[in-house]
């Protein structure tokens, strides 16, 4: 592997992170709106190969970047055999410049995890699992349509336990339609017995396009009322602030020391390549998106020389773009926005172009603005997205 080695570390290299796509699951889940493909096993093996010749395609240009996070996800990326996997972390490794300390991450389905599994993670360095459980309640679990149950769960979760792996992750859904208070209370607290470092819970949204979607509208599920979602949102702040866990993003509560480096070097628009179908990158300030289609995917990065020739947009960010970009982005983290850091990138005083809307949502007790920062509040966290628009609207105008 092209280490990193110490004498190599004074500023030759620029910090890079790797996004990897892979695009399959087992089944769509109704409430999924990720670019996915299930019952397509037959494509597997062109994707791969596909795949390792856009990690090979682009190494070159990045031959001075030092890989410091790799995550996979998806779709399903422990839907893939073990010698796929391997066969994608053989390019990377041989192609790119791979940090020593790099957090390497991968997003798992309690269905696929056994030991052979984890020992393939072990010898490859992958450091950081990702666990999808979504629930511990039986209910919960069928309603959202996941392809495994309680015990599989739990069985992933005791296998991760005692595996050489300490950095893990969870992933609970809550606002799901009939979810009762008592099942998310439920669903934390057996996530608090396992002591993992990492716990990610995400509001269940109906995005267009998907089953739950259509069932809302033909009124075959109904949408929790907002009172719940606020006592579930405040039962998980108590729960996990008791349980010293910080909620250093909106959806992402860490021990000390856990949080997650890929996920935080996206949060600080750090440069990053996605590969894959439908996978971003992000390289000084201009985004590029890959075709999302898995076979127009699988035909282009087989046949291209020019990277160029794969992206169905590059968008150069535009200084007002970049502006709300860094607002959402920092307000959605709990540390918030520090405003010398602010008038450094844009050189304008964040509370003075701002200071009728601060006032108003100080008011409303949405933020805390002191003279150093401006943070949301629990309230406002409940509320971010219209809190963005309001900052957007402010910008454009
Ligand atoms: S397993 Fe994950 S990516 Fe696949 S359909 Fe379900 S939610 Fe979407």
């Amino acid at each position: 592997m092209k280490t990193h080695k110490k004498n190599q570390t004074s500023g030759h290299h620029k910090d890079l992170s790797i996004y990897i796509h892979i695009p399959f699951c087992e089944i769509i889940c109704p409430y999924c709106d990720f670019n996915k493909y299930s019952k397509v096993d037959d494509l597997i093996p062109n994707f791969i190969q596909s795949l390792i010749s856009e990690i090979q395609r682009n190494s070159k240009r990045f031959a001075d970047s030092k890989i410091v996070s790799i995550s996979l996800g998806g779709g399903t990326p422990s839907y893939i055999n073990n010698k796929d996997l391997m066969a994608i972390f053989n390019s990377l490794k041989n192609n790119y410049f791979i940090d020593n300390k790099f957090e390497f991450s991968i997003e798992v389905n309690p269905a696929d995890i056994n030991n052979p599994r984890l020992e393939l993670y072990e010898k490859i360095g992958i450091n950081r699992v990702s666990v999808g459980g979504q629930s511990f309640n039986k209910n919960i679990l069928s309603k959202l349509g996941r392809n495994h149950d309680v015990e599989t769960l739990k069985k992933s979760l005791d296998l991760l336990s005692s595996s050489y792996i300490n950095n893990i992750n969870l992933d609970l859904i809550f606002g799901v339609p009939g979810q009762t208070l008592a099942q998310w209370e439920e669903s934390i607290k057996m996530f608090l017995d396992y002591s993992f470092p990492h716990l990610s819970t995400y509001l269940l949204t109906f995005e267009p396009k998907t089953k739950f979607f259509r069932d809302l509208n033909l009124k075959k599920i109904i949408e929790p009322k907002e009172n719940i979602i606020i006592e579930m949102f405040n039962l998980t702040i108590e729960l996990l602030n008791n349980n010293n866990y910080h909620q250093y993003e909106i959806s992402n509560w860490a021990q000390k020391g856990s949080e997650s480096i890929h996920n935080l070097r996206y949060w600080n628009s750090n440069n990053y390549l996605g590969f894959g179908p439908g996978a971003s990158s992000l390289i000084n300030g201009t985004r590029m998106k890959n075709i999302s289609s898995l076979k127009k995917y699988i035909y282009l990065s087989k046949n291209i020389d020019n990277q160029n020739e794969l992206y169905s947009e590059v968008t150069t960010i535009t200084e007002e773009e970049k502006m709300i970009e860094y607002i959402m982005l920092n307000l959605r983290m709990h540390i918030g926005i520090n405003h010398k850091d602010f008038e450094k990138i844009f050189n304008k005083i964040f509370i003075s172009i701002f200071k009728n809307l601060i006032n108003e949502l100080n008011n409303n007790l949405l933020i805390k603005s002191n003279l150093k920062t401006t943070s949301l509040t629990n309230k406002g966290k409940l509320v971010s997205d219209y809190i963005f628009t309001k900052f957007a609207e402010e910008i454009d105008s």
